[in-house]
């Protein structure tokens, strides 16, 4: 197994493992030079966030990426929101998720102290903008936090889909897809199912996103321990094995676990080493 030895993954994280830890997973990327797409934001990581903003003058475009409203994943936000809406005249955060989850994300923002001034569209105290992507028949539509749908043009270039998959009994929670320079992003955000993504992927390389064969990134949830709440590596090393081969160009990033040493044991001990070669163990940048 390589750690990252001549690959640099398009995400960087401020931090890579589970909620239980110091160090949540939330990640962000550029796919252009004016523009940065969060992933997720807690409490723990939110100081970072502001700084890598603050230090990239040149951003004209702020956007996150929520995938459920866990406080490892929604609870930091806020204060990125004011620091743009203050320090960057005429912009907003504009927070993108699934329609599934959509409503618990606003409440959750809210909570967090993004506050509620969203009772009229364009009001002025508005601390941030919402899309929500939704699938329906294979057409797809955005809403704003209103519930109002918004133009197909609203849909951010970099931005291919959301995946709503199964993460507690009782929550719902988001992947998502993206294309950037050139690669295409697989996010599973946290989740106990593999299979929203493998269906994915043989879609998108079915050319059904305009790729030929482009290099992939999945960035994976696993954990060492068995949970209701997330994959357990042990458990779906064999997909893994057989995606891997599957598809040559996809190199695996695996995220939010709970014990390192461990994780990298078993990927050593479970995958063979001319596929475990493109798999990777998330790191803090
Ligand atoms: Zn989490
Ligand atoms: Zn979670």
């Amino acid at each position: 197994m390589a750690l990252y030895h001549g690959f640099e993954p398009e995400l960087k994280f401020f931090g890579t493992m589970n909620g239980g830890s110091d160090s949540h997973t939330n990640a962000f990327f550029c796919p252009d030079d004016e523009t940065i797409v969060l992933i997720d934001m807690s409490l723990l990581n939110r100081r970072r966030a502001c700084e890598v903003i603050r230090n990239m003058p040149n951003l004209k475009r702020f956007y996150a990426c929520v995938t459920h409203t866990h406080s490892d994943h929604c609870t930091g936000f806020a204060e990125v929101a004011y620091l743009i809406k203050n320090e960057r005249p005429g912009e907003l955060l504009t927070v993108l998720t699934d329609r599934a989850v959509s409503d618990d994300v606003i409440a959750q923002l809210d909570s967090s102290g993004m506050r509620a001034y969203h009772t009229s569209v364009g009001n002025e105290d508005e601390i941030y903008r919402m899309l929500s992507y939704d699938e329906y028949g294979g057409a797809y539509a955005f809403y704003d936090k209103h519930g109002h749908t918004l133009a197909k043009k609203t849909k951010p270039e970099w931005f291919i889909r959301s995946l709503v998959t199964s993460h507690s009994p009782r929550l719902k929670s988001c992947g998502f897809t993206f294309r950037s320079h050139g690669k295409l992003i697989v996010y599973s955000g946290d989740t106990n199912e593999l299979v929203p993504y493998l269906n994915f992927l043989r879609m998108a390389t079915e050319g059904h996103v305009g790729y030929d064969d482009p290099p992939i990134e999945f960035y994976l949830d696993v954990a060492t321990r068995k949970s209701e709440l997330h994959l357990c590596f042990a458990e779906i090393a064999d997909e893994l094995k057989v995606m891997l081969d599957e598809y040559p160009t996809l190199n695996l990033i695996l995220m939010h676990y709970d014990d390192v040493a461990l994780l990298a044991r078993q990927v050593n001990e479970m995958l063979p080493t001319m596929l475990n070669e493109r798999v990777f163990i998330a790191r803090v940048f």
